[in-house]
């Protein structure tokens, strides 16, 4: 058995994960970080809420600790194995969260004061990046599963990634990679948080999406998410709401055709908020790529997430 936890910049959700790739019970808990300046406090924060959660979930089936052989965390930003690095949202540039819990949860001579229990087995403490492990959860038991060659595109706060190549999940060294939501669609377009302007996610984000879509349908400033999907789906035929989201699938179509014409994917799986849109973005979206893609021969299935926001703590405990 496993624990599997997904950070994201205002929340931690814990779950416990069976052998088999099933999510027994999961706990969410929000974390509001936005107002604390000190790195230190942030840092607390996440160990005490994922030690209470862990505690909480254990406890709610009788397990112990010793029943889980691994811990997996899916993070945003470029983790290393160990740490947490770059998260402009928790303010954190580096911070070694798998040491910290490897204190907590594996014994050892120096921290066996601060261990409730006696812990018979060490347990294999990972990080990963969010987007990475979303995409190897949708990959092993997901949208994906029975495809080779396949993209996994989190179209969310930024646009996270993952892809496979006969099966297989890419990794690079260096970096955990394949940072598509920075591919530069414009030069001298939308100024994006990472400094540079015209990267893919100011345009396909769904964060974008719907502050352009307050923008541009004048929906109020404060809408909910949930709002605008309603909003949306009840006008896509009128002519300004129809025009509104032909725009924003043409950016999509920029990008996602480019990283056809490079890998050659049999299916492309949206996660992040996007799934929410399948209805009424994928058919216009599949027609827009014609226009894109090098090669006209190439059949490329789109097809929308199916474990939604489970993937993150599923995928953390298998990368
Ligand atoms: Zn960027």
């Amino acid at each position: 058995m496993k624990i599997g936890i997904d950070i994201g910049g205002s929340h931690i959700a814990t779950g416990i994960v069976l052998n088999n790739g099933k999510l027994l019970a999961k706990e969410t808990r929000d974390i509001d970080v936005s107002s604390i300046k000190e790195v230190e406090r942030v840092e607390t924060i996440i160990v005490d809420t994922i030690q209470n959660e862990i505690k909480t979930l254990l406890n709610r089936y009788d397990y112990t600790i010793n029943d889980i052989t691994r811990i997996g965390i899916a993070v945003p930003g470029s983790p290393t194995d160990t740490s947490i690095r770059n998260v402009v949202n928790l303010h954190i540039k580096e911070f070694n969260l798998a040491k910290e819990l490897s204190e907590i949860y594996n014994i050892n001579s120096e921290t066996v004061e601060r261990v409730d229990k006696c812990i018979k087995n060490q347990i294999e403490i990972k990080l990963a990046n969010d987007g990475k492990c979303a995409g190897v959860a949708e990959k092993e038991y997901g949208a994906l599963k029975g495809y080779d060659d396949c993209l996994f595109l989190c179209m969310g706060t930024g646009v996270g990634s993952a892809v496979f190549l006969g099966g297989k999940l890419l990794k690079a060294k260096q970096n955990p990679g394949f940072e598509f939501g920075h591919m530069i669609i414009d030069k001298d377009g939308t100024l994006c948080n990472c400094g540079k302007k015209g990267c893919f996610e100011t345009y396909a984000s769904m964060k974008r999406f719907k502050v352009r879509a307050i923008e541009e349908l004048d929906l109020p400033k404060d809408v909910q998410s949930e709002e605008v999907q309603n909003f949306i789906r009840k006008n896509s035929h009128k002519t300004k709401v129809n025009k509104f989201i032909d725009k924003y699938l043409e950016n999509v179509a920029i990008g996602v055709s480019n990283l056809i014409n490079i890998f050659e994917p049999e299916a492309i799986c949206f996660g992040g908020s996007f799934s929410y849109y399948d209805d009424v973005f994928l058919e216009p979206l599949a027609e827009k790529l014609k226009k894109y893609v090098f090669n006209k021969n190439t059949k490329v299935t789109l097809i929308s997430a199916k474990l939604k926001n489970d993937a993150g703590i599923i995928g953390a405990t298998e990368i």
